[in-house]
């Protein structure tokens, strides 16, 4: 029988700390056909959606945000962790389960009334996708989509995300 995604996913008990599953795509992508059904996935997801261009999150959402974006003929923007950013930006923080963090995009990533495609590899509990599209409308876009490669549904991370469409490739409990 021939291999889905999950089939190349690695799941790792209590990483980053005690209690947590942990999904690891590095195996997925490692292997040219784990990576061309990850990415051909994403893109029956996105459909014929129409988008100007791709926000992808640090980090994993590069690996997959970028090559996409190249199936469309689009560019691709970053959505990275505060500080890392070298022109001018716009910050948005969220909260985290303990603490805080902060995301950042350049002020000139999105330019206003660009329809925007958020791509990540995992939703858990929305957090980082819910700055992210907080961003781009601060920076005058519209996010059309958001999609992942997983989504971790028992964190409910789409209800954070009302009037956005949510789609993912794999769903885990
Ligand atoms: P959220 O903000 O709680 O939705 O967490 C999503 C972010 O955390 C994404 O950028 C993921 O890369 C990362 N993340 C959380 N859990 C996992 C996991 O089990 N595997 C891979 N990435 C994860």
């Amino acid at each position: 029988m021939s291999k889905s995604v999950k089939d190349y996913v690695r799941s790792i008990s209590d990483f980053p700390e005690e209690g947590v599953l942990f999904r690891d795509i590095t195996p997925v992508i490692q292997d040219p056909q784990g990576f061309r059904l990850a990415l051909e996935g994403m893109q029956e997801l996105i459909g014929d959606t129409q988008f100007d261009v791709i926000v992808a999150a640090e980090s994993r959402g590069f690996l997959f945000g970028a090559p996409l974006a190249d199936r469309y003929g689009k560019g691709v923007t970053l959505l990275r962790k505060k500080g890392k950013l070298p022109w001018k930006t716009v910050s948005q923080s969220y909260e985290l389960e303990y603490g805080s963090a902060e995301v950042e995009m350049h002020e000139d990533a999105i330019l206003p009334g660009q329809k925007v495609l958020i791509v990540d590899d995992l939703i858990a509990t929305g957090g980082t996708v819910e700055a992210a599209v907080k961003l781009v409308e601060k920076l005058g876009g519209e996010v059309v989509m958001a999609v992942f490669l997983m989504e971790l549904t028992d964190l409910k991370g789409r209800e954070r995300l009302k009037g956005c469409e949510v789609k993912s490739v794999i769903k885990y409990e």
